[in-house]
C-alpha cells in the first residue's frame, strides 16, 4: 500500500471540515476542487475536468480556477445555490516541489466561507442594493428577527408576533436565512438560500453573551434589545456563523439597531410588486426609478430603504420634508452638493474592504479622494449652521485619514507602466531602496559604456531577462574579441550572452532591493489600511450623512422638475389629494397631457369607500394607484405629484389588485384573489389604505358580486376594519352600495361618445358610470369585425330582455326594493334551489330579508319610497 502524500492528506483534513461546502483549495495561482467537487465545479463553470497525480499510481479528479479569474466564478456558484469554502496558503515557503520528498507544506486554511449573504466583492454586489443576511429564531408565539449588511456594516434587530415576522422577513428579502437546525421550514413563506445552526447558537443566554463579547459592553440597553430574548437569539445566532465563515466579516458589525415595525408602514412584497415600487414588471421604470436622482451608491440604497419602510410618525416626516425643502428652494447648493457627490465613492463598502484587508491600492485611493470631498459638503451645510447644525456634528471632515491615504498611496500609473505602491517621500528606507535601483540604472549604463570601450566591441549591449539576469550581449563577428573573465551564459543564434562578476554582484544587490521594496511596500500597505480603519466610526458616521443629503437632495430634484407640491400630514385619517397625478404614467405621456385628478376621503364628512367605474383603459387603475404612491412618497418625506395634499398618516398599504395579476406568477386564480382578500380582511385597520382593483371575477356574475358586497360591506361596517378604500370595479350593481353604506361615494370615469367612438377624458367625477363599454374595448383590441357586430347585437338583446324583466317585481336589486308578501312569495316561488352556489343561495336570502324589512320600515312610516330597480342590476339576472 503506498502512502498518501502529505498534500493530499492536507486536503482531505480540510475538507472533512467542510463537507457541505465546495472547498477550493489554492495551490499556487490556481484554486483547485478536487475529487467530487471537481466535478460539481467542472460541470457548474463549464471547465475542462482533469486530474492530477497524488502519490504514486493515484490520481484525482481536478478543476482548477486561476486566482485572478475567482470573483467571476464564485458569482456563477453562488447563483447556482452552492456554498463555497476558500482555502488558501496561509505561508509562503516552499514554492515549488511541495509535498514531494524531502520538501515541506505549505500551511493552509479555510479563511472564509462564500455564500449569498456573506459576499463581498464588489463585482458580485449591486451597488445601489443591500446584500442582507437574516437569522430568524421563534417560540412559537413571537419571533425574533436580525439581519445584516457585511459590507456596509449595518446591523438590525426586531422582535414581532410570528405571522408580522414572518412577513417582516419577506419585506427585508435577505439572499441567505439563518435558521435553527431544528426548525420546521415547510409552511415558513421564505423561499430564499437556508443555512441551517445549531440550536444552540439560537439559545438566548448564549447569544447574549455572543454579543456582549462582540460589542465589547456590558448591556445591550443601549442597542435596545435588552428585554428582546428572541431578537438577541437571533443577532448572537447571526454574529456566531460570521465568526464561525468569516472571521473577518463579523468585526464590520460595530453597531446594531433595534427597532419596532409599528414604526413603519406595512408594505408586503405583494403591494410592493403590484405598485412597482421598487421593481416594475416591464418596461416602464419603478417609483424607485423616477425618484432615485441620487448621486452615491450609499444615497440609492437608502432610498430603496426609506421606500420599503415609510414612516408613521410625522416629526420624522417633517424632519425629512423640511430638508427636501431647504434643497429645493436651494437650486445652487443643491447643484453644488451633487457635483461634491458625483466623485464620491461607495465609503460604507470601502471601508469594509479596508477594514477586512481586502481593498486594493485602487478602492484605497478612491476612498482617500472620497474623503477628501467631505470638506465641500460641509461647506454647504455650514451657510445654513442654524438648519444644518446637528447633521454637521454628524459629518465629521475625517481629514486625518485622506491626508494618510493621500500621502500614503501613489497615484495609479498608467497601464503598463511599472507599478508603486506607496508614494516616494512616505518612508525613508523605501525611498533609499528606491535610490539604489535608479543608480543601478546608471550604473549599468556606466558599465556598458566601459566594456565597449574596453572590448572595441561597439555593439556590445548590457541587457536582462527574467530567466537568465543581466547578461552582456555580443554579436557573432565580435566574439573573438570577448575577454578572458567573461563566462558564457546563454547561446543565441546571433549572438553569445556574457555573465561578468561586477553584473552577478549587481544582479543580487538588484534583487534583494526589489524584494526588500516589494515586502515594505505591502507592510507600509497593512499599516495605512489599519491606521485607516481606526477612523471607520467616523467614517461610517460621515457615510450616512451623505446618503441622507443625497437622498433628500434627490427627492427636492425631482419635486422641482416635476412641480411636486410639499403634503401636509395629518394624525387623522383624512387623505385629500387636488390635481394628482400618476409620477411614472405622468412621465410616459406627453408633457401636460396627464389628467391630474383629485381624491377626498377619510375626513370628517368625506367618504371612506370610493367606488370607480367607468370602461376598460379610462384610468381606473391608474388613479388607484397613483393615491396609493402619493401616499408613500409622502410618508417618506418627498414631496408629492399634486397640487395640494392632506395625508393622514397611513399603517400599511393593502393592494388586491387583479388586473395586474400575471398568470405567469401563478396568481391569477379566483382562489388565490379570495386567500389574498380574506388577509386584507384580518389586518387591515382605520388607518390603512386598502386598493381594489376589481374583485370577485374569475367566477360566475352573482359569486363575484356577492362576494365584492359582502368585502365592501365588511369593510364599512367593522369597527376594527372600516378603512379608507378605493374599489375599481366594473359591476355597475355594486354603486346602489352609495344608497345604502353612508360612507360609500360613487365616482367614474368620464368619457364622450362621439359617432360611435369613445374618447376617454380621464377626469374621475361624483356618480357611476353608465355602461361597461367592454364590446368598445374588444373592438379596440382588434377582435375581427364580425365577432364585434355580434357581440353588439347580443348585447342589445340582453339589455332588452333585462330591462323588460326589471320591470317586474323580482328585480333582484342590491338595495333591496320593498316587496309586499305577494311579491315575496312570487320571488321564493321562482327560487331553484338546486340550480344555485351556496353564495348565490346566501344572496337571495340577503336580498329577500332586505325587501321584507324595506316593506316593513314602509308601512312603519306609511311614506312610500320610489322602488329603484336598475337596469343594469338585473341584466346578470338568469
Ligand atoms: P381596465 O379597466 O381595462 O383595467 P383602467 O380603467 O384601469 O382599465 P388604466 O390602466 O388605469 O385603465 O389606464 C389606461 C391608460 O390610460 C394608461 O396606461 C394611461 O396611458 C391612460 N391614462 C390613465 N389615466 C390617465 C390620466 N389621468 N391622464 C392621461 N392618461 C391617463
Amino acid at each position: 500500500m503506498t502512502a498518501t502524500p502529505p498534500l493530499r492528506k492536507q486536503y482531505l483534513t480540510i475538507k472533512r471540515r467542510h463537507q457541505d461546502a465546495i472547498l477550493l483549495f489554492r495551490i499556487g495561482d490556481f484554486y483547485e476542487a478536487f475529487d467530487d467537487d471537481a466535478r460539481l465545479v467542472a460541470r457548474e463553470l463549464n471547465i475542462t475536468l482533469t486530474s492530477k497525480p497524488m502519490g504514486k499510481n493515484l490520481r484525482v479528479p481536478l478543476a482548477g480556477i486561476p486566482h485572478h479569474s475567482l470573483d467571476r466564478h464564485l458569482a456563477t456558484l453562488i447563483e447556482r445555490g452552492h456554498r463555497i469554502a476558500i482555502c488558501e496558503q496561509l505561508t509562503t515557503e516552499p514554492t515549488r516541489g511541495e509535498g514531494q520528498p524531502g520538501r515541506g507544506l505549505i500551511e493552509r486554511g479555510v479563511v472564509r466561507i462564500v455564500t449569498p449573504g456573506t459576499i463581498s466583492e464588489p463585482g458580485l454586489l449591486h451597488s445601489r442594493v443591500n446584500n442582507y443576511l437574516a437569522a430568524y429564531t421563534t417560540d412559537g408565539a413571537m419571533s425574533g428577527i436580525a439581519y445584516a449588511d457585511i459590507t456596509t456594516g449595518d446591523f438590525y434587530v426586531t422582535e414581532l408576533e410570528r405571522p408580522q415576522a414572518e412577513e417582516e422577513l419577506l419585506r427585508i428579502g435577505p439572499s441567505e436565512l439563518l435558521l435553527p437546525r431544528s426548525f420546521e421550514a415547510k409552511e415558513f413563506p421564505y423561499r430564499g438560500f437556508i443555512t441551517r445552526r445549531d440550536d444552540a447558537e439560537f439559545a438566548a443566554v448564549p447569544a447574549r453573551l455572543m454579543l456582549l463579547d462582540h460589542f465589547q459592553t456590558r448591556t445591550l440597553e443601549p442597542m435596545g434589545c435588552e428585554q428582546w430574548p428572541l431578537a438577541t437569539a437571533a443577532a448572537g445566532a447571526l454574529v456566531a456563523y460570521l465568526r464561525d465563515t468569516q472571521p473577518a466579516a463579523a468585526g464590520q458589525l460595530t453597531r446594531l439597531t433595534s427597532y419596532r415595525t409599528a414604526s413603519f408602514m406595512t408594505l408586503d412584497p405583494q403591494t410592493l410588486r403590484s405598485l412597482e415600487i421598487l421593481e416594475s414588471a416591464d418596461q416602464s421604470p419603478s417609483l424607485l426609478r423616477i425618484l432615485d436622482r441620487s448621486r452615491t451608491a450609499m444615497g440609492g440604497r437608502l432610498l430603496r430603504r426609506w421606500l420599503k419602510q415609510p414612516l408613521r410618525d410625522p416629526a420624522e416626516i417633517l424632519s425629512r420634508q423640511s430638508h427636501v425643502a431647504w434643497f429645493l428652494a436651494h437650486a445652487k447648493e443643491r447643484a453644488e452638493l451633487f457635483s461634491a457627490l458625483e466623485g464620491m465613492n461607495d465609503l460604507e463598502r470601502l471601508i469594509g474592504r479596508v477594514r477586512s484587508a481586502s481593498a486594493s491600492a485602487r478602492e484605497l485611493l478612491a476612498l482617500g479622494q472620497s474623503l477628501s470631498l467631505i470638506p465641500q459638503v460641509r461647506s454647504i451645510l455650514q451657510r445654513d449652521a442654524a438648519r444644518f447644525g446637528s447633521l454637521l456634528t454628524m459629518l465629521p471632515s475625517c481629514e486625518a485619514a485622506a491626508r494618510l491615504i493621500d500621502r500614503a498611496i501613489a497615484d495609479q500609473p498608467p497601464r503598463g507602466a511599472p507599478r508603486q505602491l506607496i508614494r516616494d517621500g512616505f518612508a525613508e528606507e523605501l525611498d533609499r531602496l528606491r535610490e539604489v535601483l535608479r543608480d543601478g540604472k546608471k550604473y549599468l549604463a556606466e558599465i556598458e559604456q566601459r566594456e565597449r570601450a574596453r572590448t572595441g566591441i561597439k555593439s556590445l549591449r548590457v541587457g536582462y531577462n527574467k530567466v537568465f539576469g543581466y547578461y552582456i550581449e555580443v554579436t557573432r563577428p565580435n566574439l573573438h574579441l570577448v575577454p578572458q573573465d567573461y563566462t558564457r551564459k546563454q547561446t543565441l543564434t546571433q549572438a553569445e550572452r556574457f555573465i561578468t562578476l561586477e553584473l552577478k554582484e549587481h544582479e543580487a544587490m538588484v534583487v534583494n532591493a526589489q524584494e526588500r521594496i516589494a515586502e515594505l511596500e505591502a507592510s507600509l500597505f497593512r499599516r495605512v489600511c489599519s491606521d485607516v480603519s481606526k477612523e471607520r466610526r467616523e467614517i461610517l458616521g460621515a457615510a450616512s450623512t451623505i446618503a441622507f443629503l443625497d437622498t433628500v437632495a434627490a427627492l427636492a430634484d425631482v419635486a422641482a422638475e416635476y412641480n411636486y407640491a410639499r403634503p401636509t400630514i395629518t394624525e387623522d385619517a383624512e387623505l385629500t389629494i387636488k390635481d394628482g397625478r400618476h409620477p411614472i404614467v405622468e412621465r410616459q405621456l406627453p408633457a401636460g397631457t396627464f389628467v391630474p385628478n383629485d381624491v377626498a376621503m377619510g375626513g370628517a364628512n368625506e367618504p371612506q369607500i370610493l367606488l370607480v367605474t367607468g370602461p376598460n383603459m379610462s384610468g381606473k387603475s391608474t388613479y388607484l394607484r397613483q393615491t396609493a404612491m402619493i401616499v408613500i412618497m409622502a410618508q417618506i418625506g418627498s414631496f408629492v405629484p399634486a397640487s395640494e395634499a392632506r395625508i393622514g398618516i397611513c399603517d400599511r398599504i393593502f393592494t388586491r389588485a387583479g388586473l395586474y395579476d400575471r398568470i405567469g406568477r401563478g396568481e391569477s386564480t379566483f382562489m388565490t384573489e379570495m386567500i389574498e382578500t380574506a388577509a386584507i380582511l384580518h389586518h387591515a385597520t382605520p388607518r390603512s389604505l386598502i386598493l381594489l382593483d376589481e374583485l370577485g371575477r374569475g367566477t360566475s356574475t352573482y359569486d363575484g358580486l356577492a362576494v365584492a358586497r359582502a368585502v365592501l360591506e365588511y369593510i364599512h361596517n367593522h369597527p376594527k376594519v372600516r378603512a379608507r378604500t378605493l374599489f375599481a370595479t366594473h359591476y355597475h350593481e355594486l354603486t346602489e352600495l352609495d344608497q345604502v353604506l353612508p360612507r360609500v361615494r360613487n365616482l367614474h370615469v368620464e368619457i364622450v361618445e362621439h359617432e360611435g367612438e369613445l374618447i376617454f377624458l380621464h377626469k374621475i367625477t361624483p356618480g357611476c358610470a353608465e355602461r361597461s363599454y367592454g364590446v368598445y374595448a374588444a373592438k379596440l383590441a382588434g377582435m375581427p369585425r364580425p365577432v364585434v357586430r355580434r357581440a353588439e347585437q347580443l348585447l342589445g338583446d340582453y339589455e332588452a330582455r333585462s330591462s323588460a324583466r326589471g320591470k317586474g317585481t323580482s328585480g333582484h336589486s342590491l338595495r333591496g326594493a320593498p316587496a309586499s308578501g305577494a311579491d315575496l312569495l312570487q320571488a321564493l316561488r321562482e327560487i331553484d334551489p338546486d340550480t344555485l352556489s351556496p353564495v348565490e343561495a346566501l344572496m337571495k336570502l340577503y336580498d329577500l330579508k332586505q325587501r321584507a324589512c324595506a316593506e316593513a320600515d314602509k308601512d312603519k312610516n306609511s311614506a312610500p319610497r320610489p322602488s329603484r330597480t336598475n337596469a343594469a342590476t338585473t341584466s346578470h339576472q338568469k
